[in-house]
């Protein structure tokens, strides 16, 4: 962090403080959102954790959990007025305001001082302090460097270290995405020594399963699986139906993508899901397909380079149309990500 003298002299009186997390926040966006909350809350801070939407049962498990507040579970009123009043808002594994929906205007117009900790493309100017780096592999790892930076490892205990630990090893893939560096493991190394218990976190992450998850997994893998070699391309297209018929509960197609991933021959994988609300999309890529700029130009969304999402207002039919349409003008780049890949692997 730039300011990080200024910074510190901030965070060395008691404030008001709000700790906001993207919608449908994931594993990294939670566990910097209470990990973050647990440190201000030693420093004697007033923390409320404020999330636009409700997460996945399987981080239910994290410390101070309990008391996030989700704006769209009817406290939209109560977190207004927190948000208004905050003397500082930090925006967690987000840098543009339009990853919190209906909240992204009143963060903007608070008069609290905003800190950005993120590491997506594609950061708004909004913030007055930031810890912003794309190279970062989760927004975990930059936390846990801020607090190194700030002198205060000691804070950090074993709640802590488990919250930042399973965001890391979440936007890792385990550790096994490009972004797994020498840092990475030397975090993750250190959170090991603060408590962290590995299996611990990933039973808990992972081997959390409903039998209607699985079900619904072994569902989609034999009867939505649609694979086009031609274009390096699988994906998935999910109704509204589907999700019912297993009881889908928040977070259950988290993951789901990756197994169109793991297809030989694939480099690029989405997951199409009729929401309520929209169609929203999920990419995945391997390689030097930018599946965030294809969120971009044409699902008003955005991310990481090989993994990124997006939203369409079109009907489930008529989005899965336009992918599949966006598809031979990528064909090259799909085909070339995989030669690329293969030399890689050499
Ligand atoms: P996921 O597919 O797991 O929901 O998201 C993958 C990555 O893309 C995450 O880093 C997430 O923050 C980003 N992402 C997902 N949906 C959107 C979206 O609608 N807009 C933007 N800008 N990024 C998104
Ligand atoms: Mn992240």
């Amino acid at each position: 962090m730039q300011d990080l003298k200024a910074f510190q002299q901030l965070l060395d009186t008691p404030k008001k403080v709000v700790i906001t997390a993207h919608s449908n926040p994931d594993a990294d966006a939670l566990g910097a959102a209470l990990g973050l909350a647990s440190y201000l809350k030693k420093k004697q801070h007033q923390v409320q954790v404020i999330t636009p939407t409700d997460y996945p049962q399987f981080l239910h498990w994290m410390y101070g959990q309990k008391e996030v507040m989700v704006y769209s579970n009817g406290q939209e009123k109560k977190a207004t007025l927190l948000m208004e009043e905050a003397d500082m808002i930090f925006c967690l594994d987000f840098s543009s305001l339009n990853r919190i929906e209906d909240m992204g205007e009143i963060v903007r117009n608070s008069k609290a001082l905003k800190v950005v900790i993120d590491h997506h493309m594609g950061k708004e100017m909004f913030a007055d302090f930031e810890f912003w780096d794309v190279q970062a592999a989760a927004t975990c790892e930059l936390l846990y460097q801020l607090i190194i930076d700030l002198g205060e490892r000691r804070l950090i205990d074993k709640d802590m270290a488990e919250c930042l630990y399973a965001g890391i090893m979440t936007d890792t893939g385990s550790f096994r995405h490009p972004n797994t560096t020498k840092h990475v493991h030397e975090v993750v190394a250190d959170l090991i020594e603060l408590g962290a218990n590995v299996s611990k976190v990933s039973k808990l992450v992972y081997d959390n399963n409903s039998m209607d998850r699985l079900r619904f997994i072994g569902y989609a893998l034999s009867e939505k699986l649609v694979v086009l070699p031609e274009y390096n391309t699988a994906y998935f297209a999910i109704t509204a139906k589907d999700l019912e018929k297993f009881n889908s509960r928040t977070g259950d197609t988290e993951g789901l993508v990756n197994y169109a991933l793991s297809i030989e021959g694939i480099t690029m994988a989405a997951i199409i899901i009729d929401r309520s609300e929209a169609v929203k999309l999920s990419f995945r890529s391997i390689g030097d397909f930018p599946v965030n700029e294809l969120a971009a130009k044409h699902f008003e969304g955005g991310g990481h380079k090989n993994a990124a999402g997006g939203i369409s207002h079109q009907s489930l039919e008529e989005t899965v149309k336009k992918f599949l349409q966006l598809l031979p003008l990528y064909k090259s780049q799909l085909h070339k990500s995989l030669k690329e890949q293969e030399l890689h692997l050499t």
